[in-house]
């Protein structure tokens, strides 16, 4: 069988716009590989549902997420319009919880405005006017980010794949790739439960939580290694859904851990959520239960040595130790809430929410990586620590990727083809990016 021109491992919405872009800018077989029976079946629907707006972002090292962040905002707002999807711009206030975090709120100000929000966008609030405005919230004041919109990434993801499949992508469901091998000029893709290998001229790997195990199943990225955190959420009472109308964060108290500090969210059904904490667990998709076990086998797998170094790390044991509590016990979570939000009691949380993953790059150094990390392979390209703002940035960051990989020559082998498009304009795109175009 002919080899397919690009292989894309991984249907969440990373994987699902960069098939878009590579479908509506090329002509060429493009297929999709992700193992579950549908699109954003992990990270992708199991997140906190924020399109952000890069106002915490530094706009120098987090360079791309913050402008991949900046540019998609305008392109979810026209998708969501185009294909009736829910976008509501509530809006978030981020709170300062003492007076030493007043000085994160102003630098944000300054970001906000350097990451190319306009001027009126976001609004700094001292104690009086936050009590005033939300006397349930307490704090020394807040950045309201007004923007900042509730959605749902799995509806975003699922309206992508009919787009990319109406531009002649395939999706081929059910199938983990297992192993990557060069053979003559080309790869060959072994999938689980697959007797015939796929054979492919490049691949790009977007497998989310599992990308550091198909890049190391290429035979690449093996410096590196991950950790993973889940995320949990407790549902509120709908009865206490207005004790606050917007999505309230707190600045973090651990600046290499931002992830660390649950939210008061506000989701896109209308209900509200709190959450997420980040529970270590040994695998990607581990939902559930502490599988304390299941860690031998984690700790294990190389490189060891980066696990090492961070476990040595006595910050990121207590942490860790806090963060296995906060699995077991409902009230170690809401505590952390109720010190923004006191009027939240432990009888409101009714129900615990949708877990998602986050898999943390750890570098040799036994440092957690903050943006994403290209890893390029043999007739390959593999995207590691593609972590929040991930799914708000997935647009304009997978346009860039095919930009990158058309400037690489990887795309050499098939024929540049520009579609006209109904909801998003690559040159608007491009320009905002800085893209050759
Ligand atoms: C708790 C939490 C809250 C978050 N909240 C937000 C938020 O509010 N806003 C925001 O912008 N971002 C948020 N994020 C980040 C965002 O959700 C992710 O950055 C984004 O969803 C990553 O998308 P992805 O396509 O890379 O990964 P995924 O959605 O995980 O997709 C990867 C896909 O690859 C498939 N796969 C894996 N291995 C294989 C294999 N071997 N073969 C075939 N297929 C494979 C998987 O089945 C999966 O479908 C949050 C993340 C977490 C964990």
């Amino acid at each position: 069988m002919e080899p397919v021109d690009v292989a894309v491992v991984g249907g969440g919405i990373l994987g699902t716009s960069v098939a878009y872009w590579l479908a509506a800018r090329y002509d060429g077989r493009f297929v999709v590989l992700e193992r579950e029976a549908r699109v954003a079946e992990h990270t992708s629907r199991r997140n906190t549902g924020v399109v952000h707006r890069p106002f915490y972002l530094h706009p120098k090292k987090r360079k791309v997420f913050a402008r991949a962040a900046q540019v998609s905002y305008g392109l979810w707002k026209r998708y969501a319009a185009e294909k009736r999807l829910p976008f509501e711009e509530i809006g978030t206030y981020e709170v300062a919880l003492n007076d030493e975090s007043m000085g994160t709120l102003e630098t944000y100000v300054t970001w906000a405005a350097e990451n190319g929000m306009a001027p009126g966008e976001v609004e700094l609030l001292d104690r009086s006017e936050m009590r005033r405005r939300e006397p349930n919230v307490r704090c020394a004041g807040a950045i309201l980010s007004k923007t900042d919109t509730c959605v749902d990434y799995r509806a975003f993801t699922e309206a992508l794949k009919a787009d990319a499949e109406a531009l002649g992508t395939q999706f081929l469901f059910g199938g983990a790739v297992q192993e990557v091998h060069a053979y003559g000029g080309d790869l060959e893709v072994l999938l689980a439960g697959q007797s015939e290998p796929l054979r492919a001229r490049f691949l790009v790997n977007c497998a989310g939580g599992e990308a550091i195990d198909v890049a190391h199943g290429a035979g690449v990225g093996l410096e590196y290694t991950d950790i993973h955190f889940r995320g949990e959420y407790w549902i509120v009472d709908p009865r206490v859904k207005n004790l606050v109308k917007r999505n309230v964060y707190s600045v973090p108290r651990h600046k290499d851990m931002p992830f660390l500090d649950p939210h008061w969210v506000v989701r896109a059904n209308g209900g509200r959520e709190i959450g997420p904490n980040a529970v270590p667990v040994p695998r990607a998709n581990q939902y559930t239960g502490l599988h304390v076990l299941a860690w031998g086998e984690k700790l294990f797998e190389p490189p060891v040595a980066n696990k090492v170094r961070l476990l040595m790390n006595p910050e990121f044991m207590n942490l860790a130790a806090a963060e296995m509590l906060s699995s077991v016990s409902k009230a170690e979570m809401l505590g952390r809430v109720q010190r923004f939000l006191p009027a939240l009691k432990e009888e409101h949380l009714v129900g615990p929410g949708t877990a998602g993953v986050r898999s943390q790059v750890i570098d040799a150094r036994g440092g957690m990586a903050r943006e994403a990390i290209e890893v390029p392979g043999p007739q390959s390209y593999h995207i590691l620590n593609y972590n929040s703002p991930g799914a708000t940035g997935a647009p304009a960051y997978a346009a860039y990727l095919v930009d990158r990989l058309a400037a690489r020559g990887d795309l050499d082998h098939v024929r540049k083809n520009p579609k006209p498009q109904s909801v998003w304009d690559w040159a608007t795109v491009a320009k905002a990016l800085g893209l050759a175009a």
